[in-house]
């Protein structure tokens, strides 16, 4: 029997404009048993059928919705079928920019809540971040090995979010073999390396690429420092551009030592690129002690904000960061700045922004918002889907 939640008076609102989360505080009953993961229909108080969805019973979020559509039964076929929807939407990449690695699935943005697949090549890398995902992982491979035959599948869910919905860290191989790591992707026409073992999420930040061309195109003659390096992204892209000098600064060796790699790989002078293992907030503090000045700072930062609460202590450090980084423009540069934190609204970006030009007594102009690349979008119904927001200002 299938298991059946009854949601309280007047909490279907949200289902009912397609948005695909069950809160727990809005459910009066559970009947039927379900298993962690397990497939079940939800109604409304009134006994209207709104979804079918998986339950999570240790998460807040006690069910994430697969299908509004009571006629459709969530199988391998499901899977198919929304995979094939998730690439034709990517299909449209081309448009915008030339790349072989690319999100293939956006979680709930793709109707696949709880799910994140990045595609390298040939290689696909899953994230299963909730109890449905993970009770579908067998449909869900099967369905991948249907639609790319050729591809290796590897996972990386080896993430704390998984704790929420009362499931283990998980990695490793799940179909084909995996390319000698570190590998290589082609980005907008630059050799990157990625490792997607031990790299960060599923090895790289692809949501940023459109970012990087920008930065790369308007580096030419500049002294660029790009904090919170990774491996190398924006520096490489800025280096390419043209720029005098490329300082990246992370805490990550083994990120720092790819991006030493990447400028090998694109045969670009290595002389005019630093690699800084240092803490952003101390290093950026240092060279205002030097006197130290730049024509262009890029500022992406790992996400600040992992609960409301955190919100206050968040916004300190974004505007200090941002205060410094002014700081250390040359008159007329030029700052790329950047929040990941979903949590974090456009609009408070922007006022941190605003006030952190302030502090450093510095003119600023917002240039143009920034924001995700087209293979991260957000469904209609779920703006949480939109997290990646920046600006690209000018400081007088
Ligand atoms: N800009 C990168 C992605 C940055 S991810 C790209 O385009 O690929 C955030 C990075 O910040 C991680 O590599 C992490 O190691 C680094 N990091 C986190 N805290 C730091 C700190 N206090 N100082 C320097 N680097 C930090």
């Amino acid at each position: 029997m299938t298991g059946i939640i009854t949601l309280k008076a007047k909490r279907e609102k949200s289902l009912l404009r397609k948005h695909p989360w069950v809160f727990s505080n809005g459910i009066a009953k559970v009947s039927g048993k379900p298993l962690q993961g397990e497939t079940v229909d939800v109604y409304s108080h009134d006994g209207r059928f709104l979804a079918k969805a998986a339950y999570s019973p240790e998460s807040q979020i006690r069910a994430r919705v697969w299908t509004f559509d009571q006629q459709q039964d969530v199988n391998k076929d499901f899977f198919v079928a929304r995979l094939q929807a998730a690439q034709a939407s990517r299909d449209l990449l081309s448009e915008f920019c030339q790349t072989n690695a690319y999100r293939l699935v956006a979680g709930e943005n793709d109707g696949l809540p709880g799910i994140t697949i990045d595609k390298y090549q040939d290689v696909l890398v899953l994230q299963l971040l909730s109890a449905g995902a993970e009770f579908h992982k067998r449909n869900l491979i099967d369905a991948l090995i249907q639609l790319y035959p050729e591809a290796c599948l590897y996972e990386r869910s080896d993430v704390d979010v998984r704790k929420k919905e009362g499931l283990e860290p998980a990695q490793g191989l799940l179909h084909g073999s995996l390319p000698a790591q570190p590998m290589e992707i082609e980005e907008n026409g630059l050799r990157l390396l990625i490792n997607v073992e031990t790299g960060h999420k599923t090895g790289y930040y692809l949501d940023q690429r459109n970012n990087r061309a920008m930065v790369g195109k308007m580096a030419k003659d500049r002294r660029v420092l790009n904090c919170f390096s990774y491996t190398g992204g924006f520096g490489t892209y800025a280096l390419a551009g043209g720029a005098t000098e490329v300082t990246n600064v992370d805490v990550s060796d083994d990120a720092l030592s790819i991006a030493a790699k990447n400028v090998e790989l694109n045969g670009l002078d290595a002389s005019r690129i630093t690699h800084l293992n240092a803490d952003v907030f101390k290093q950026l503090r240092d060279y205002r002690k030097e006197g130290r000045r730049f024509d262009m700072i890029v500022l992406d930062p790992p996400k600040f904000v992992d609960s409301k609460a955190s919100l206050n202590r968040a916004s300190r450090g974004y505007k200090d960061i941002n205060m410094l980084a002014m700081q250390l423009l040359e008159p007329g540069g030029i700052l790329a700045t950047y929040s990941c934190s979903g949590l974090m609204p456009s609009g408070l970006f922007q006022k941190i922004v605003a006030d952190a030009a302030l502090d450093a007594g510095r003119d600023l102009q917002f240039l143009k918002t920034l924001e995700q690349a087209e293979d991260h979008p957000t469904s209609g119904p779920y703006p949480e889907g939109y997290y990646l927001k920046g600006f690209l200002c000018r400081v007088a």
